[in-house]
């Protein structure tokens, strides 16, 4: 399926969008990437989706990305004595251990580390930042905090601890077996939900190895103090603005957004921003200015992808948001002021022989008035560091692995396909440039940029240009 658009997007599948019929259709109007959401659904719901996105892939002959969101640790109010309590600021209320006979205003939390790992002065948030209380002293047995802001706190209400670093595995027992399930179906990617710090991701690396690509949700003030070196260590990052929203202040989120955008594209990373992006059409077939806006601001500070979450999962019109994403992305990158935008925010040129030949591949083909750049990858990393520049032309990438054209659904400006490679050099040109034309990248005869790496197949041998006419070299 071919967009003419650079960005990406990516839809949470859920009961609005879960048969094959809608599946397809979204996929027609524009779902790059498909996510599954473990916090929500069985094994089965997730199987069956994934079998139709396989099937759809089948039928139409080209990759869809696939992304198992895993739940992680996230923290909730446990069982209520009369299921909700309502408090006011400057009350005093208790949490306790679940299974701890409480008094009826003290609330029950599940997870016996906030117990260990909270100090007086720590904020706790619940249902979604709505109250917010203030811890006053904390024993083994029961925190006692103060209400800042009032509100009702109801069974299963998530909780939110900003200023706490909580000694938990970044996986819980129920990751773990999703995990193993994701992995088994043969998700593209996983996300790793409540990243804290670096280790986080070298333990979730260690169960999934390189049998899918690894996003980072950056939702905890404490992921931004080792951000680079979380980057480094991910495939991916998810800008996840709906908790992040309740670790950090509202005015803080399009800051940070724009720093992770950024440093995702100087680390060569791509990156998601993600959540609330068009929610008021989970009701209601138009958007409202803001969030329009909000999308369009997205795109122009470069994101590789922008996600749709209830929009798309439980809304009332997953195919219409998709469809005004779409055009969201299009008008913003075809807007005069777009290419200086994403220009002025380019990285330097590395100076190692594969990030300069990636660059100058963009700059030549810029040069020559190219249609495309047809690059040969093994791992997507060329076809991510041509993306880098953020050419204003497509980047076709060719792969003889066919869950790493699955996996570059995600990545700027980049159209993969599955190819065998060649025996040869100049075989793997022509087959470059029947593939442009193929694809209706290139027009008969147009001169095109082919991008790869002699001998083909060794990881950062990106070493090698060539200008050739499409379907004719
Ligand atoms: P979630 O993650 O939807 O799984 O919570 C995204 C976010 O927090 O923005
Ligand atoms: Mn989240």
């Amino acid at each position: 399926m071919r967009r003419n658009r650079r960005a990406k997007i990516v839809a949470t599948v859920g009961p609005a969008s879960s048969s094959p019929e809608m599946l397809k259709a979204l996929h027609f109007a524009g779902v790059d990437t498909f996510r599954l959401n473990f916090s929500h659904g069985t094994h089965e719901d997730h199987a069956k989706v994934f079998a139709a996105l396989r099937a759809l892939e089948r039928e139409i002959g080209s990759p869809i990305g696939i992304l198992q969101d895993l739940q992680g640790p996230k923290i909730r109010v446990g069982t209520i004595r009369d299921g909700k309590i309502t408090v006011t600021a400057g009350e005093r209320i208790r949490f306790v251990p679940e299974g701890t006979d409480g008094e009826a205003m003290s609330i029950p939390l599940a997870h016996p580390e906030i117990f260990a790992a909270v100090s007086p002065g720590h904020d706790l948030l619940i249902d979604d930042g709505r109250v917010r209380v203030r811890v006053t002293g904390v024993s083994d047995k029961a925190i006692d905090a103060q209400v800042i802001n009032g509100g009702v706190i109801s069974n299963r209400k998530g909780v939110n601890l900003p200023g706490t670093v909580l000694d938990v595995s970044p996986l819980t027992a129920k990751d773990r077996k999703d995990l193993a399930f994701g992995l088994e179906l043969g998700v593209d990617w996983v996300a790793l939900s409540f990243v804290q710090k670096p280790s986080d991701v070298i333990e979730a690396r260690s169960l999934i190895g390189d049998r899918a690509g690894l996003v980072s949700k950056i939702e905890k003030p404490s992921a931004l103090e080792s951000i680079d070196e979380i980057i480094a260590l991910s495939d991916a990052i998810m800008v996840a603005r709906g908790d992040l929203g309740v670790e950090i202040p509202h005015e803080d989120v399009p800051g940070r957004q724009k720093e992770l955008v950024r440093a995702c594209r100087h680390a060569v990373k791509p990156v998601i921003v993600a959540t609330q992006m068009l929610d008021s059409m989970v009701a209601a077939p138009t958007p409202t200015r803001a969030e329009a806006s909000d999308v369009a601001t997205a795109i122009y500070d470069g994101a590789d992808a922008v996600m749709l979450s209830a929009e798309s999962a439980t809304g009332l019109y997953p195919i219409e948001t998709v469809e005004m994403m779409d055009r969201i992305i299009k008008s913003t990158e075809s807007h005069k002021l777009y290419r200086s935008i994403v220009k002025a925010s380019e990285p330097d040129v590395e100076h190692t022989p594969a990030h300069a030949i990636a660059a100058a591949s963009a700059d030549l083909a810029e040069a020559i008035g190219a249609p495309v750049i047809v690059t040969y990858t093994s791992s997507g990393a060329t076809a991510a560091r041509i993306a880098r520049k953020r050419p204003p032309l497509p980047i076709l990438a060719l792969t003889p692995d066919e869950r790493i054209a699955r996996r570059m659904r995600l990545l700027w400006g980049v159209h993969s396909l599955r190819s065998e490679v060649a025996d040869t050099y100049d075989a793997m040109v022509r087959r470059a440039a029947g593939s442009a034309l193929a694809e209706g990248l290139a027009e008969p005869s147009q001169y095109i940029v082919v991008c790869s790496g002699i001998p083909f197949g060794q990881a950062g041998t990106t070493n090698n240009l060539r200008v050739v006419q499409a379907g004719n070299p």
